[in-house]
This record gives C-alpha cells, sequence and structure tokens, in this order.
C-alpha cells in the first residue's frame, strides 16, 4: 500500500498540472496518478495555446500563479493578438507553440516540485465514507488513502476513436483509454453522458507547396502572456500558411460524407458546435466556395503540419482526396489521419461553484469531465478545483470565482447553472461584463485573491506590487498632465478618452519621459483603462444590483415541490440544477423572473421565520 496522501489527483493534462501546482504552492502536498508520465501537459490537438477569449482565461491563469502563461511564452513560435479590428475589450491573444518545449517546460516543473508526486499508475474506481470521499483504486490493485480527489479524465473515460467508420477505444491517439472509473462514479448516483470532439490531419512538410500558399506572420511586437516572463520577451515569429478548401475539396467531401462517423450515426455524442469538422462546414455552409486553412508546424523544424480548420472523421482515403484538392497541397502525404473521438462527461450542475461534486464531500472534477472542450478552459477549472481541495481538506474559505470579476468566473457559473449538452467553450460573448473583464486588467481583478490564497510566490507578489504602482504612477501622472494638440493644451486624461487618440500620436518631450520610465504594458494598460472608464462605471452599476442577489443563498434543504407557484418547469429545473443563490437560480435557461420573485418571498420568509 502506497503511503497515505491528502489530496490526489486524477490525470496529468491541462487541468490536473494546474490543479497539483495550486495545491503545491497553497504549502500541500499531493499525488499526481496519470497513465503515462511522459504525456503530462500533452497538446493533444492545435500547437497553441489562447485564442479569442481563450487568451483572457490564459491571463487570469497567469493572475492566480499558474503556469499555462509562462509555458506558452517559453514556448512560443509565433505571437498575435486576435480580434484588433474590434474593441480592445475583445483583443485576445494566441501563441502559436512548440509542442515539445511547452510539453517538456511543464513537465520539469512537475517533477522538480518536492510537493507533488508522480504515480504511473490508472484508477479505477474509489470509496467513500460518510459521504465523503476515502480512498482510490488502482488497476495494478493497490489503493491510496486520501481526504480530497480531484478528477480531471479529460477524453480518456469510455474514449472511442472514430475515422470513417473504423473506431478503436483510445483516450487520444495512441493512448489507452480508462475504463471502470465511470461505472465507480454512476454507482455513486452521478450521472454521465457522452460528447465526441475532432482533430484535423497531420501533414509531412516536405509534401507542400509552400510557394503557393499566403504567409500568416506573427506580431511585430510579440506581448508576452505572463506578468512574470522575463522581459525583453522576444520570441521567434516562424510563419504559418494560409490554405483554402475548393469545390472541388467540397465535392469529394459531399459526396463521402456518409462515411464520416459524424454523419453516419455512429458517434453518438453531441459535437463541438464552435470547432466543427469540415464536414460540418461544408454541410451547414454549403453555399461557402471556400473554407480557410491555417496550416500550423507542431514544433520549430518539424516536419509535421496541423491544418488548422479540417477536424474530420472521414475516412483517411478520403482525407487525402480532399486535401491534394486543395492548391498547394497537391502532393500532400498524410502523417496521420484526423479523427473524431467520443468520451464520457458528466454535465456539470453536479458540482458547487467550488467544483466540488455535490454528493461526494471531497470529490472535485475538472476539466473535460465537466463538458468543456480546451487547454485553457481545462487549465483554469483545475486551478479552481486544486486550491479548493486546499480549503476543504484544511477546513479553509474556498476560492469562489463570480462572472462579474473573471472569464474563469463565467465558464464555471455557466457550467454549474446550465445545461451543458455539448463541448462548452469560452467566447467573449458569454461575459455580459467584457467590458471590465478585458485581458489585461486580470492581475488587477485577481492577484489580490491569489495573494490571499498564498497562489503567489514571494518572487511573484515583489513583480505584481511593482507593476500596480508604476500603473498608479503613470496614471496619476495622466491625470495631472495636459497636453497641446491640434493648437489647444487639454488635459491628456481627456484626449486619451477620444477613440484615435493613443500615446502613439503624441511626440515631445512628455512622452518621452513616459516611454523611458514605463513599459509598453503599464502604457496599454493605463491607456485602456481610460477610454474604458465611463463604460466601466455603467457596468460596475449594474454589477452592484445583481449582486445582491449573488449573497442572498439557498439552502441545500430547500425543497421545490412544496413551491407550487412555481411553474413547472422551474420546478424541474431548480430541482435538477440546485442553485446555490438566487442570482445563480436567475441564470438557469427557462427560470422565469416570476418563479424568482415566488423563490426570494420563500427565501426571505423563512430566514424571517428563522429569527423569530
Ligand atoms: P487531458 O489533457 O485529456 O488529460 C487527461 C489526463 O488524464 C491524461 O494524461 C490521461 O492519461 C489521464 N487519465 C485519464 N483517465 C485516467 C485514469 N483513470 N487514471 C489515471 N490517469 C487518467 N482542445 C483545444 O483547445 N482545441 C482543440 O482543437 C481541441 N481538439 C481536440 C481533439 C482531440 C481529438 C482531443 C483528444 C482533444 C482535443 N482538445 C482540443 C481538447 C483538449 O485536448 C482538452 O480540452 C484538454 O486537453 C483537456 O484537458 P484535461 O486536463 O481535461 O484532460
Amino acid at each position: 500500500m502506497l503511503e497515505n496522501n491528502n489530496i490526489i489527483i486524477v490525470g496529468g493534462g491541462h487541468a490536473g498540472i494546474e490543479a497539483a501546482l495550486a495545491v503545491s504552492r497553497r504549502g500541500y502536498k499531493c499525488t499526481i496518478i496519470t497513465q503515462n508520465k511522459n504525456a503530462i501537459g500533452r497538446l493533444s490537438c492545435n500547437p497553441a495555446i489562447g485564442g479569442l477569449a481563450k487568451g483572457h482565461l490564459v491571463k487570469e491563469i497567469d493572475a492566480l500563479g499558474g503556469v499555462m502563461g509562462l509555458a506558452a511564452d517559453h514556448s512560443t513560435i509565433q505571437n498575435k493578438i486576435l480580434n484588433k479590428s474590434k474593441g480592445r475589450a475583445v483583443w485576445s491573444p494566441r501563441s502559436q507553440v512548440d509542442k515539445l518545449v511547452y510539453t517538456k517546460y511543464v513537465q520539469d516543473i512537475i517533477i522538480k516540485d518536492s510537493n507533488i508526486k508522480v504515480v504511473e499508475n490508472e484508477v479505477v474506481d474509489f470509496e467513500t465514507k460518510q459521504k465523503a470521499i476515502s480512498l482510490v483504486k488502482f488497476k495494478s490493485g493497490e489503493i491510496l488513502k486520501c481526504k480530497a480527489l480531484i478528477i480531471t479524465c479529460g477524453t480518456f473515460m469510455s474514449g472511442l476513436i472514430h475515422i470513417g467508420n473504423k473506431q478503436f477505444k483510445g483516450g487520444r491517439m495512441g493512448e489507452k483509454r480508462s475504463y471502470g472509473l465511470t461505472d465507480a462514479l454512476i454507482n455513486k448516483k452521478l450521472y454521465v453522458s457522452r460528447l465526441k470532439t475532432g482533430t484535423p490531419p497531420r501533414i509531412l512538410s516536405e509534401s507542400v507547396d509552400w510557394s503557393k500558399l499566403e504567409v500568416a506572420p506573427g506580431e511585430d511586437e510579440p506581448k508576452a502572456f505572463s506578468l512574470f516572463t522575463k522581459q525583453p520577451y522576444k520570441p521567434k515569429n516562424i510563419p504559418c500558411y494560409l490554405a483554402y478548401t475548393t469545390k472541388k475539396t467540397h465535392e469529394t467531401i459531399r459526396n463521402n460524407i456518409h462515411k464520416s462517423a459524424m454523419f453516419s450515426g455512429k458517434i453518438t455524442g453531441v459535437g463541438p458546435r464552435y470547432c466543427p469538422s469540415i464536414e460540418d462546414k461544408i454541410d451547414r455552409f454549403a453555399d461557402k466556395e471556400q473554407h480557410q486553412l491555417f496550416l500550423e508546424p507542431e514544433w520549430e523544424n518539424s516536419n509535421q503540419i496541423y491544418v488548422n480548420g479540417f477536424p474530420t472523421s472521414l475516412p483517411e482515403k478520403v482525407q487525402l482526396k480532399a486535401l491534394k484538392q486543395v492548391e498547394g497541397l497537391e502532393n500532400v502525404e498524410l502523417i496521420r489521419p484526423g479523427y473524431a473521438i467520443e468520451y464520457d462527461y458528466f454535465p456539470s450542475h453536479q458540482l458547487k461553484i467550488t467544483l466540488e461534486t455535490k454528493l461526494i464531500s471531497g470529490l472535485f472534477f475538472a476539466g473535460q469531465i465537466n463538458g468543456t472542450s480546451g487547454y485553457e478552459e481545462a487549465a483554469a477549472q483545475g486551478l479552481v478545483a486544486g486550491t479548493n481541495s486546499v480549503s476543504y481538506v484544511a477546513n479553509k474559505k474556498p476560492l469562489i470565482l463570480n462572472r462579474s470579476e473573471s472569464y474563469m468566473g463565467v465558464m464555471i457559473d455557466d457550467l454549474i447553472t446550465k445545461n451543458i449538452n455539448e463541448p462548452y467553450r469560452m467566447f467573449t460573448s458569454r461575459a455580459e461584463n467584457r467590458l471590465s473583464l478585458r485581458a489585461e486588467t486580470a492581475y488587477f481583478r485577481l492577484s489580490e485573491q491569489a495573494i490571499a490564497f498564498d497562489l503567489y510566490s514571494a518572487k511573484q507578489i515583489k513583480t505584481y506590487r511593482s507593476f500596480k504602482n508604476k500603473y498608479s504612477e503613470l496614471y496619476n501622472l495622466i491625470n495631472k498632465e495636459s497636453y497641446l494638440f491640434h493648437g489647444n493644451k487639454t488635459k491628456l486624461s481627456e484626449l486619451l478618452k477620444r477613440p484615435n487618440f493613443t500615446f502613439s500620436v503624441m511626440a515631445g518631450e512628455l512622452i518621452n519621459t513616459i516611454r523611458k520610465t514605463f513599459s509598453e504594458e503599464t502604457m496599454f494598460c493605463v491607456e485602456t483603462a481610460i477610454k474604458y472608464k465611463g463604460y466601466e462605471a455603467r457596468e460596475k452599476q449594474r454589477i452592484l444590483k445583481i449582486k445582491s442577489m449573488e449573497n442572498c443563498l439557498i439552502p441545500e434543504s430547500t425543497n421545490y415541490s412544496n413551491m407550487l407557484s412555481l411553474s413547472n418547469e422551474s420546478r424541474e429545473k431548480l430541482t435538477l440544477v440546485r442553485p446555490e443563490t438566487l442570482g445563480q437560480a436567475s441564470r438557469i435557461d427557462g427560470v422565469r423572473s416570476s418563479d424568482l420573485a415566488v423563490l426570494s418571498i420563500y427565501l426571505n420568509s423563512s430566514v424571517s421565520r428563522e429569527t423569530n
């Protein structure tokens, strides 16, 4: 029997890593049980971190002391800011990364961490005592006691891979699936469903005619994800390339679509609406003449190219024929075909806002198991679950992120409130307070919590405090200074509110001093804060109004079947989701405002009954 352990994490993927590192930063020991040590931190799909709204999550993970932003900066081969044609609130950082360097960076950190033990095994079952987790069982027959268990099994639970009409068991290509844990969870009355996701083929670099393709370069002035990345941050700027499907490609796919696992009915799991397969795209957007493909190197000098935009479960031969009809890919060779994978997930309204399961104390879920898709979504959940597993074991206050202060809060609130029946990925449109949740404000919104929960090292505290002081220094300077613009001496804080006025249009002594004294990042943060000041003030008013509902707690024992004046649908949904606050109840699809009024009267009367 292995030595006892307080906190066990099943899975060394993106959720598992951040969970383990959060436990360790809080000064506790934990054990990662994972099937394959060499797969820790593997990027199973696209060789990129960040992107639309995902980049906001990476900044927030960094603001809470997580590793993903540092690892991305360390392995960047190209960096871009997406959505620059829109408002700054939705500008999203994205880094193309070297998959090998990324994984090695993360594995080194995990292996070197004396609070983290890695055991290569498969967890097949667990036991509870008085409805609290007590031990896990390995496939090898060993058991390990624990007080908290975080399950982060990704796409591995009962994983089934599909290529055309071929199917085989696997957690990912080349990795065996995990089996047994789903049944163990069902035996404890948690209920399970199925989802699917897909990945594109990888092609041989030498078989591409690069001269026919459009270059897609990175930013000239790349910006690091992490506040803690050593400056100057000067990553390589290795180009990606643009290609386009053709009418012939579409014809080949249309003529063979019935052979795709998704369309042949072989796959029961629901796929990601926002990361559709190429066959989905051609089926849903039949009139579109071409679809854009990005050819991305999987690592520096790799001969393996990722065909972004072409996830598929078509037969291998059809994939090859369709790709050969793309200009520049006439002689393309496949290194490995694209595939779809179906896997078990556990609808996440079975979780509390801390990511602990409602039915079993001390059992936490994080990552793809909760119905999300994406490295960033998984990592963010892992960090919260890891932090709260320590709060649970040490009987301390949990980390609660609400949706008005972070994208992580938006995601967790969506997960525990809505009926997630398709892979959930983050979008800026999911955040009603996105004007305040800009990527660059993550540290002002979350770093104090990171410090309060011991998620920062002394060095990170120092870096954050100096960043904050520099920000305040520049902000105050701007509010004092005026600037001669178009013949008028105008307050600089007024000028910066104008959409087209930025530091970059200024000249002369004042801006030269500012440039010498403050970093680009500090200047960008102050400039943007001034531009958004008015919007943020209005948003804060709205948030205050909603906050009162957030603080109205709903007792766990509430029995909705007694509330006859509730509509049937609301009664059903409230009974299923069991919201923890009135605010959460208000966001459940189908719960009407009239039902909320009934609920709040009930809550107020039960409070007054208790106090009399
Ligand atoms: P994972 O990273 O999958 O890690 C799970 C870990 O748990 C693995 O190390 C596994 O070995 C281990 N494990 C599982 N069960 C057990 C057990 N019982 N005992 C011990 N260890 C266990 N994300 C994107 O952002 N973009 C995409 O385009 C994209 N497409 C995808 C396509 C495919 C085919 C796949 C497989 C994934 C794709 N993803 C994509 C999803 C992305 O890989 C996941 O969202 C992310 O890796 C989830 O992280 P996780 O930590 O939840 O799980």
